[in-house]
């Protein structure tokens, strides 16, 4: 049975959502606009606007709902969550409005499933609290984001005072938040000779732990300052943790890291539908209002053709993502087989980006010069398709993962030709009906 109804209930959130998106978080984009200034927790200024539509979100009991409820979340499922990162991607301070800001939200997922009591009070809560940021380390500047290819070693040291330590060495790129991060969750190699899964662990390290070294904020397109970006290249230099500093098991880093991004990127991809809407919205507005060779831009076909792919392209898509999340809550409820949302997951990432690509470039065009301007949101947003393409992964490892995916599946042709060769096809025909072609 298949029913895209919406209980009124929920609905009445999601439009709350809605009106709330649209009249504080987008005027805290203008008021504070930039790529990751959401994540300053020293800017009094934002802060000071921020706390109080934070504390609605909270009354509303629409606050970090990307946790389920045995983390501490309301379970509203995968579903419901996309149909509320649809609203939250119309505005880049939204997620930390709503409590729902990567990489935080990843970061608290995998604390609240592997943390041990002491390390959830610690870092959990405050994170979960929205009181401070953290950061996740693990492409490095050689190996990118293949683990196979890392070298940052921990290895298991005895201190001076005989007390059991982890030592960290090695670099890591493109730490995001690093320089704004109260702790940092590092995957670095504890086995080098064991299997590729079982080669990593993860460990917290606290900002202030002696050795961290950040030798350049590296800064992306958006930014103003090219000395001054989010995104860390770092040293770690020695740095020494306490053994209790390990997230989840000895070796278990690969499955820390995976377990963090699965509902994430169905969360990016239904926040990019909702980016879209609005850059479509835009559109719309344009054609019925711009007047060019005599007409409306509207009556021109060609822009009727741009309006109408986005329109059918955005919906479509749309349909994916509330698929996989759909499949994504039948798997936990035990009605799917596990993995089953894999290759989904991974359909949702490589569409996400040309969806974003085409239907914001398109609205851009349409604008024209003012398109390109910095008067319009649309030029930093097309700039930025490319961090989406990147960031958790790029998409040509998304594309060939799927490809083997299905051909993995797929039973090699019986013989010379294809299976659909219609010579055989027919002889087999004819020979199940002989006098079928008999006048
Ligand atoms: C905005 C942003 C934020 C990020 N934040 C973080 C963070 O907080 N923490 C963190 O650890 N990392 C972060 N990253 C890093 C991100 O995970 C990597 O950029 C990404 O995984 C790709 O790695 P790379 O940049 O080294 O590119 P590469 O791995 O070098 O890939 C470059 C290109 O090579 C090709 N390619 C690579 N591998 C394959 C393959 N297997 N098959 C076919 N083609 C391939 C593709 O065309 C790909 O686009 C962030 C990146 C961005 C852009």
């Amino acid at each position: 049975m298949i029913d895209f109804s919406i209980e009124p209930e929920f609905q009445a959130k999601l439009d709350w959502m809605e009106t709330f998106v649209r009249e504080e978080c987008e005027t805290m984009d203008l008021l504070w606009p930039g790529n990751s200034v959401n994540f300053e927790t020293h800017r009094s200024d934002a802060r000071r606007h921020l706390k109080p539509l934070q504390e609605q979100v909270k009354a509303r009991g629409l606050w970090a709902c990307h946790l389920g409820p045995n983390l501490g979340g309301p379970g509203y499922g995968q579903v419901k969550l996309a149909l509320m990162n649809e609203i939250i991607g119309r505005s880049s301070w939204a997620p930390t409005v709503f409590g729902t800001a990567a990489p935080d939200t990843g970061n608290a997922e995998i604390l609240a499933m592997f943390g041990t009591a002491e390390q959830k009070e610690k870092y959990l809560q405050p994170l979960m609290d929205g009181d401070i940021v953290s950061c996740f380390s693990m492409t490095e500047p050689q190996g990118g984001a293949d683990p196979g290819e890392f070298t940052c070693r921990a290895t298991r040291v005895t201190n001076n005072s005989g007390e059991e330590e982890w030592e960290i060495e090695g670099e890591k790129w493109f730490s995001s938040n690093a320089k704004l991060a109260t702790f940092l969750l590092v995957m670095a190699v504890t086995d080098p000779a064991a299997p590729l899964t079982e080669r990593m662990s993860m460990f917290i390290v606290p900002a202030d732990t002696p050795g961290i070294r950040i030798l350049r904020n590296v800064a992306i397109v958006g930014d103003t300052d090219p000395e001054e970006g989010h995104h860390a290249h770092i040293h770690y230099d020695k740095v020494r943790i306490p053994a209790d500093h390990m997230l989840g098991e000895f070796g278990g880093g690969f499955k820390v890291a995976q377990a963090r991004l699965g509902g994430g990127r169905i969360h990016h991809a239904m926040r990019t539908v909702g980016k879209c809407q609005r850059a479509l919205e835009m559109m719309l507005e344009r054609a019925v209002s711009r007047r060019t060779r005599g007409k409306l831009l509207g009556d021109h076909q060609m822009v009727q053709s741009k309006i109408a792919d986005s329109i059918l392209e955005i919906e479509q898509f749309r349909l994916l993502v509330l698929k996989t999340a759909w499949i994504i809550d039948e798997v936990e409820a035990g009605r799917m087989p596990h993995g089953s949302a894999r290759k989904w997951i991974g359909m949702c990432k490589i569409g996400l980006v040309k969806l974003y690509h085409d239907v914001v470039g398109r609205s851009l065009e349409l604008h024209g010069s003012l398109g390109i301007s910095l008067d319009m949101p649309l030029a930093h947003w097309y700039a930025g398709h490319w961090s989406l393409a990147f960031a958790d992964g790029p998409t040509d490892v998304h594309k060939s993962q799927l490809a083997r995916a299905y051909m993995k599946t797929t039973t090699p042709a019986d013989g010379l030709f294809p299976t659909e060769y219609i010579p055989t096809r027919t002889a087999e025909a004819l020979r199940r009906y002989p006098n079928a072609r008999e006048a």
